[in-house]
């Protein structure tokens, strides 16, 4: 059964650069199949070189990529990480793989992102990091981060997953995201903006972590040193994992890291026809557009509505979805989630509850056409006229 059969407008399409199988092809071709081969070094080269990142590796997935996040701050059973409750399930998920408590944050009543002046609240003796997720790629506030990050000796993660191609600006500067924490991840999976099927990155900003990151990168080995020709035979450092991808992944991304900037044009361009086309209905005042803070810049990862209730939500998307267009509802609050309800410190978090229940995201993709658009924008005018 393909689920995509009844709909006419799906929420997402994957795009292709058309050189993807070329490189694929290129890396069977030359029996360069396993990691750490020419196509992943094209793609550290390419992040190293267009955000100034000084260490990236790539990973299966970000959810690995935050998994060595956790390896390499060395955390511990019993200690604590703050973090949003309006996230991925990964982001919480690489932590509680090593015991640690989740403290989850509330977001702002205006945007998902964690607000950040509720953490300090939250840090104990027992707090080692600060989770940050930049959600649809717009910058969480950073300044105030790394002063409570400064202040109390904790580390910086950023969950980077939205956001390539998105910057926060700090001094009229802008610095790219995951280039701030200590450590941060990208994924590259098939619902983001540049895509490998599942993929994802490690970006290590902290040269402390340089060397143990490749080690952990290796299955606890120092093999990537050896390829260097550093050592003369490679062996058994480190506790470690497989987390790199095979070149076939790694040439796929190749292809689309090519075309960064073309579709991110081309995103953004999209964004702009759904605010644009919307703002009427929001000085009505039947949901709030998504609010871009003077700090941040937009990477058009994601756009959505945020309705009045719960049950406009509800009706709207059944009302989309009646006229074969799909849009759909985002995170789940993890602090209210069937795993981790009883784990919960039971602070209520009204926020993140707002999001989950009244946020709606719209389709967004490359091939998304301008009439397809306004058409979507005609329904959801529709919707709220009757
Ligand atoms: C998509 C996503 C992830 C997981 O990425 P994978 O590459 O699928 O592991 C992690 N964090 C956030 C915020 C995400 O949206």
């Amino acid at each position: 059964m393909n689920p995509r059969k009844n709909t006419r407008i799906t929420f997402n399409v994957p795009h292709l650069t058309g050189k993807e199988v070329h490189y694929i092809y290129d890396a069977v071709f030359n029996k360069q199949l396993s990691g750490n081969g020419k196509y992943t070094k094209l793609c550290h080269q390419f992040f190293q070189n267009k955000y100034g990142f000084q260490k990236v590796l790539l990973t299966s997935s970000c959810t690995d990529a935050l998994e060595m996040c956790a390896l390499l701050i060395d955390i511990q059973a019993g200690d604590e990480v703050i973090m949003p409750s309006y996230t991925f399930v990964s982001t919480a998920n690489a932590f509680v793989l090593r015991g640690t408590k989740i403290v989850f944050a509330d977001s702002y009543p205006h945007h998902p992102n964690m607000n950040v002046d509720e953490i300090e609240p939250l840090i104990t003796s027992k707090t080692k990091a600060i989770v940050v997720m930049h959600y649809a790629g717009i910058a969480n506030d950073m300044k105030k981060v790394k002063e409570l990050a400064q202040k109390y000796n904790l580390y910086i993660i950023e969950d980077a997953a939205l956001s390539i191609d998105s910057y926060y600006i700090e001094n009229n500067q802008r610095i790219p995201l995951g280039g701030i924490g200590h450590l941060a991840t990208m994924s590259f999976h098939e619902t983001k903006n540049i895509i490998s099927g599942e993929g994802g990155m490690l970006i290590v900003n902290d040269t402390k972590f340089e060397k143990r990151a490749e080690i952990l990168w290796e299955k606890g080995t120092n093999r990537s040193a050896f390829f260097r020709g550093e050592v003369d035979k490679y062996g058994w450092m480190d506790i470690g994992s497989s987390f790199l991808p095979s070149e076939l992944v790694a040439a796929f991304l190749y292809a689309q890291l090519e075309h960064l900037q073309e579709i991110q044009t081309k995103r953004l361009h999209l964004w702009n026809n759904y605010y644009n086309g919307l703002k009427d209905l929001e000085k009505k005042g039947y949901f709030s557009l998504p609010y871009i803070p003077p700090y941040a810049t937009n990477n058009a990862h994601i756009f959505y509505l945020v309705c009045n209730n719960l049950k406009d939500r509800t009706n709207l998307i059944q009302y989309l979805k009646d006229n074969s267009i799909q849009a759909v509802f985002h995170y789940l609050s993890l602090h209210k989630s069937l795993f981790y309800k009883d784990k919960h410190d039971g602070r209520e978090l009204p926020n993140s509850d707002k999001f989950s229940d009244c946020l709606v995201r719209l389709p967004m993709f490359y091939d998304l056409t301008d009439e397809q658009q306004n058409e979507i924008i005609q329904h959801i005018y529709n919707f709220y006229k009757s």
